[in-house]
């Protein structure tokens, strides 16, 4: 049997099913490329993975193989299979046009935001306000200071992290089209994504 795969273009978003017991691979093809991620229980879609319940549940925004990823109802939703980065981001939101015209000063641009509604909105799953995202090698550095740096993945070419459903899921993904920090390494390139 084949693995479904999925080659997602640069700055673009992809939908699928993921049923439970199933694994996904998310690979970051070049390297520096980061996937905002999110999942919604394919029966109750008012549940969906979150970040922050994952944060207070494992008490680490360092996950690692074994951690379970949460739902906002605290179930567990993906357990977190292999991981050959471990640095992920728990807690920036997905990117938005306006965040855009509000940081870069640029109308329109294409965003996760987007590219996620899009993806999601095939299964019939309508807009959020916002999605909370994990954004997968993502390389955020919190000062103790209390600042916030958003500094180059540390993924290189082929890097990539496995997560098993522990429920049915619909699961979406989105290629960051942001060239305009270090948070891509400046350039956006694709994402790979496989049902194994
Ligand atoms: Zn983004």
């Amino acid at each position: 049997m084949i693995n479904p795969k999925w080659r997602i273009p640069a700055t673009k978003g992809l939908g699928f099913k993921l049923g439970k017991g199933q694994m996904v691979r998310v690979t970051d093809v070049d390297g520096e490329q980061i996937a905002d991620f999110v999942a919604y229980c394919a029966n109750d879609t008012s549940e969906r993975l979150d970040p922050s319940v994952t944060m207070d549940a494992l008490r680490t925004m360092k996950v690692k193989p074994g951690d379970i990823l949460y739902s906002n109802k605290y179930r567990p939703l993906l357990t977190l299979m292999a991981d050959t980065v471990g640095q992920h981001d728990f807690i920036n939101s997905a990117c938005r046009s306006e965040m855009y015209e509000v940081l870069y000063n640029k109308q329109n641009h294409a965003s996760c935001y987007h590219n996620l509604n899009q993806a999601i909105g095939e299964f019939g799953i309508p807009a959020p306000d916002q999605h909370y995202t994990i954004n997968l090698f993502m390389n955020t550095v919190i000062h103790p200071s209390g600042q916030i740096s958003i500094e180059r993945p540390l993924s290189k070419a082929g890097d990539f992290i496995e997560l098993r459903a522990e429920m049915d899921l619909i699961v979406a993904v989105s290629a960051c089209p942001c060239a305009e920090s270090a948070c891509n390494g400046f350039v956006c390139t694709p994402i790979d994504v496989e049902i194994i």
